[in-house]
Order: C-alpha cells, then sequence, then structure tokens
C-alpha cells in the first residue's frame, strides 16, 4: 500500500459523493492513486469545471472533520444492491466489499481505506481538467492537519 493511499481513497469516496449530490447525471468513473495526489475523473453532460473548487474543497473537509467512522464489510451483491451504486462492478462478483463511511455514503471498492475520516487531514483540489467528451478528471491531495 502506498503511503497516503487510504487517506487519499477514503477523500475520493466523500468528493464523489458530494458530486453525484450536487450534478445529478455526474457517474464517477476512473480513479488513480499516486505517492502523493490521487485522481478521480466524473462523466458528466455538465461543464464540471465551472465548479468553484474551493467552495468543494470545503465541503469535502466539513465531512471529514466530523470524524466519521469507515466500516468495510464484505456483502452479498444481491443483499446491497439497492442501496449501493453497483454499476461499477462486474456481473459475475457474487460478494462485494463494502466502503460504509458512516452516515455519509456507502460503495463498493476492494482497495485500502482509513477507519475515520479524522485520518484524512486536510483535503485540496489541486485542479478540474476536462480530458475527453463530458468527462472531468479532479487531481487533489492530502495534507496533515497543522
Ligand atoms: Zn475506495
Amino acid at each position: 500500500m502506498k503511503q497516503n493511499e487510504g487517506r487519499l481513497q477514503t477523500g475520493e469516496h466523500i468528493l464523489a459523493k458530494i458530486i453525484e449530490d450536487k450534478i445529478t447525471d455526474a457517474k464517477t468513473g476512473f480513479v488513480k492513486f499516486e505517492e502523493d495526489y490521487g485522481l478521480v475523473e466524473f462523466n458528466s453532460k455538465e461543464d464540471l469545471r465551472k465548479l468553484d473548487i474551493k467552495e468543494l474543497q470545503d465541503e469535502v473537509n466539513h465531512i471529514i472533520q466530523k470524524n466519521l467512522p469507515v466500516h468495510i464489510s464484505i456483502k452479498d451483491k444481491k443483499e446491497v444492491e439497492k442501496e449501493v451504486d453497483m454499476r461499477k462492478v462486474p456481473n459475475c462478483v457474487q460478494e462485494v466489499r463494502i466502503v460504509d463511511i458512516e452516515g455519509f455514503d456507502k460503495r463498493p471498492c476492494k482497495d485500502p481505506h482509513v477507519d475515520n475520516t479524522n485520518e484524512i487531514g486536510n483535503f485540496i483540489i489541486l485542479k478540474i481538467k476536462r480530458v475527453g467528451n463530458n468527462r472531468y478528471r479532479f487531481t487533489f491531495k492530502v495534507s496533515s492537519k497543522a
């Protein structure tokens, strides 16, 4: 596991949930995590470059500061498909690993995460770039709390 991956991953879930709530047609696509930054792409007909980066960042950090516990569980796909978006899970998969940020968001993910949002630190959105037709890439990093 890369040093900051759990923090970046968990921050990415929070950002994705906020974008999906704000932009009705937004769908989370490709994600990638490097040593010190991460990126996530969204598909949307809206121009996501018009979003206010500072405002979004504040919304993510507001959730982080709630110190929400993060629960990981393995569930039968049929059991959770009503409450969790399974579009990114292949059809052949029967059991899914659910990452549950308590009271905020649940989504399937197989990667490492932190146990509480307060471990993420400060979430910083570096840029929003258009990378294709209706595709926008958000680059972000996390920094320790001062
Ligand atoms: Zn994840």
